[in-house]
């Protein structure tokens, strides 16, 4: 059976070490920072027990007592497969595509691995019969697992042995009875501090030099020596909901996760000492195919989101009917019917998984989702401020101001628009801004540049894995056709 929100918000009162303005944090289910973030998170669990949702977002796989969620289903035909992406899209909604990294997303990567759990066989350590008993584990306990894959922006022309100090980049520091120890940093744990458990691996191509930086594995949030150091939190500063209504309720939290002498038992090490299996583990499993399904169908949710935004400023400030304004809206429904066209695409022309079970997302479309969504969002961010203008900007600074009498009449009188009365208008615009421009804006937009990674990884990547010489073919067939001399 899968969890419901009160089961996972229990879970969260387990000793787990986060600082956050130089203190720790003792309880996140009633923290300012982080209380109604972790509700919202809680939400998603009890919608799959409720009738409207259950069918979409569980399912009853074989080989297991109960249904699961629907994000731990390893797709054997391309209607499962579908069925997963209309999962995903369910629970995107409910937080209008800004809780990037909600519970199905490591959920989708971890079947990903578990489809191919061979790819973990390494040459001195194999890793695959862990992986598929944590896929079982995780599944059957409904699990919230985040990951930390990248190491700290400390000398990026530097290999990880090379930095400063050697356990500046997470390594393995001992073998012990039973596992090893492993200790440094990795960065960015976005919802790490709100799960159960964090995959921490490599998608670095590293020498094999390197092997001590060479692992994955998953470790529980309360493991000693975890220890979170969180940016700032948009949540607290929110104040109230209806002055920053996605601020105070989807701020997933990002850290910065320091291994310190932590201990991992080697059943849930699954690569260990080897570069090549840890770059395969993502590569050559559908498990980043699989992150990329989520994040494309959570993306096409929130261009949605955004373009009816658009919709309700352009008809709030009456502009709506004019041509140059509809030309916008054109635009902004033909980025996000792009946007969808792409996950559409991926599922629809999906492929059976190399070297394992099921089908996975088409690698081409994904891989075009991968590249064109970062540049995307900061088009659409942009052309909603240009249709904006300055009310984004002319908004009282706390609801206060419309339960005080004398502002109230003000701003009544002069901030209010046709069938807009101001705290209708104002409630508008204060939540185009939160999307637009707040803090918490700023930082979707990184999120959506860089989530996936940094474009001078991800663009060659492409160039090595897609089929570069037909077009190169078809561009030397029509120079092949003429000469220098006309035949
Ligand atoms: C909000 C947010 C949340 C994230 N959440 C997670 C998460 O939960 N888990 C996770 O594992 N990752 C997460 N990431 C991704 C990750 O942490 C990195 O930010 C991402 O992979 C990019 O790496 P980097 O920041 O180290 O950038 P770098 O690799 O340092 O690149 C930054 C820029 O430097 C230049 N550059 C650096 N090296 C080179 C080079 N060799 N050649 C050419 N140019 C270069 C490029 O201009 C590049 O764009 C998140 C990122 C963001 C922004």
């Amino acid at each position: 059976m899968t969890r419901t929100g009160k089961d996972y918000l229990q879970a969260l009162r387990d000793g787990r070490e986060i600082w956050l303005d130089g203190e720790r944090v003792e309880d996140l289910t009633t923290h300012p920072a982080f209380r109604r973030s972790v509700r919202s998170i809680a939400d998603l669990y009890d919608m799959t027990h409720e009738p409207l949702h259950s069918e979409a977002l569980t399912v009853a796989l074989q080989g297991f007592d109960e249904p699961v969620s629907r994000a731990y289903q390893i797709p054997l035909t391309r209607d499962e497969l579908r069925a997963k992406g209309k999962a995903f899209k369910q629970w995107s909604e409910a937080s209008f595509g800004f809780l990037g990294r909600s519970p199905d997303y490591m959920a989708s990567a971890v079947a990903g691995f578990a489809a191919a759990p061979g790819i973990l066989e390494g040459a001195s350590f194999d890793g695959s019969a862990n992986m598929l008993a944590h896929w079982r584990r995780m599944a059957e306990g409904d699990l919230y697992q985040a990951h930390t894959l990248v190491n700290p922006q400390i000398d990026r022309t530097k290999a990880p042995s090379e930095q400063e100090e050697d356990d500046l980049y997470l390594r393995v520091v001992q073998e012990r009875d039973g596992g090893i120890v492993v200790r440094g940093a990795k960065m960015i744990g976005t919802a790490a501090a709100l799960g159960d458990e964090i995959f921490v691996g490599v998608t670095q191509r590293m020498a094999p030099s390197e092997a001590d930086y060479a692992l994955s594995f998953s470790v529980p949030v309360s493991s000693p020596g975890v220890r979170f150091i969180s940016r700032a939190s948009y949540e607290a500063k929110a104040g109230s909901v209806f002055d920053y209504p996605l601020s105070s309720r989807f701020d997933e939290n990002d850290a910065l996760v320091v291994y310190d002498n932590v201990f991992v038992p080697w059943e849930r090490v699954f690569a260990y000492r080897d570069p090549e299996v840890c770059h395969h583990q993502f590569w050559k499993t559908p498990a980043f195919l699989s992150f990329i399904h989520h994040g494309a169908t959570r993306f096409w949710t929130k261009l949605e989101f955004l373009t009816g935004i658009a919709i309700l400023i352009a008809r709030a400030n009456n502009t709506y009917d004019l041509p140059p304004v509809r030309m916008q809206i054109g635009k902004l429904m033909a980025w996000l019917n792009t946007a969808k066209a792409l996950v559409v695409a991926m599922e629809e022309n999906c492929e059976p998984v190399p070297d394992g079970e099921g089908v996975m997302p088409n690698r081409e479309i994904a891989h075009a989702q991968l590249a064109i969504g970062p540049e995307l969002y900061p088009k659409v961010l942009n052309e909603i401020k240009l249709l904006a203008g300055g009310g984004l900007i002319q908004l009282p600074s706390s609801y206060r101001d419309l339960l005080q009498p004398e502002v109230a009449g003000l701003l009544g009188k002069y901030v209010r628009s046709p069938g807009h009365d101001s705290e209708r208008r104002i409630k508008l615009f204060k939540l185009a801004w939160d999307a637009l421009g707040s803090e918490f804006a700023g930082r979707h937009d990184q999120y959506e540049r860089f989530y996936h990674g940094s474009p001078h990884v991800y663009l060659p990547a492409i160039v090595r894995e897609s089929d570069t010489e037909a077009c190169a073919a078809l561009a030397g067939k029509c120079l092949d056709g003429y000469d220098l001399v006309e035949r």
